[in-house]
């Protein structure tokens, strides 16, 4: 267990808002490492007992159980963080698709202090429905390629994981407008998330 816990970003929105793209570019910027429990998830030898029970839940469009998930994510952070690619002391961890309940937020509690939620905004269902079908091509991922299972997704995120916004102070969840380039959607970000670092650079540098 970590002896602190990990300063953490959310990447919060509904499928197909853009935040594994903008997870991903973050993680290219020093001082934050990006974890998305999607990844996590997909990197199962399907034929594993926990990898046959990512495919039952994702294959539906459905989420793994709470436990689970959360146990898995633990494990994977930890691990990282003995590998070195993850240094819980520096970086700011910016977690994507986690939590998804609010009994994941509870779960989540004594591991990490959130300090920002960032919000990706995207009301055009069709544009985000576009997003998952291309990525469903590219990435050969079962979940997207169903109009059946890409309806579950948003009807699952909009019943499970849109209350998990009120679970955090209202001050901390920042919204971010999702329409636009990857550049722009980018700047936008960077506007809420630089001052967060900026922040835990200088506490890093008084401690
Ligand atoms: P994503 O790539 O974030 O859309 O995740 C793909 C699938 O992985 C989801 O539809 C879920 O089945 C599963 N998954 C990812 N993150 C979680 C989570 N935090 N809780 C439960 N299931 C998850």
């Amino acid at each position: 267990m970590p002896d602190k816990k990990y300063q953490t970003i959310l990447l919060f929105g509904a499928p197909g808002a853009g935040k594994g793209t903008q997870g991903s570019i973050l993680a290219t910027v020093p001082g934050f490492h990006h974890i998305s429990t999607g990844d996590m998830f997909r990197t199962l030898d399907l034929h594993s007992d926990l990898g046959k029970v990512f495919y039952e839940h994702s294959s539906k469009g459905d989420l793994v159980p709470d436990e689970v998930t959360i146990e898995l994510w633990k494990q994977y952070a930890k691990a990282q963080s003995i590998l070195g690619v993850f240094k819980p002391y520096e970086d700011l961890l910016v977690l994507d698709g986690v939590p998804r309940t609010t009994k994941q937020a509870e779960l989540m509690e004594e591991y990490v202090d959130v300090l920002e939620v960032v919000h990706l905004v995207c009301h055009d269902m069709d544009a985000m429905i576009k997003r998952l079908r291309r990525r469903a091509l590219r990435q050969n991922r079962a979940d997207d390629a169903r109009e059946d299972v890409i309806r579950n997704r948003f009807q699952v995120y909009l019943e499970e994981t849109r209350p998990v916004l009120e679970y955090y102070p209202a001050d901390i969840v920042r919204e971010v407008d999702a329409v636009g380039s990857p550049g722009a959607v980018l700047q936008h970000i960077l506007e809420v998330v630089v001052p967060v670092q900026e922040a835990h650079f200088k506490n890093q540098l008084d401690d």
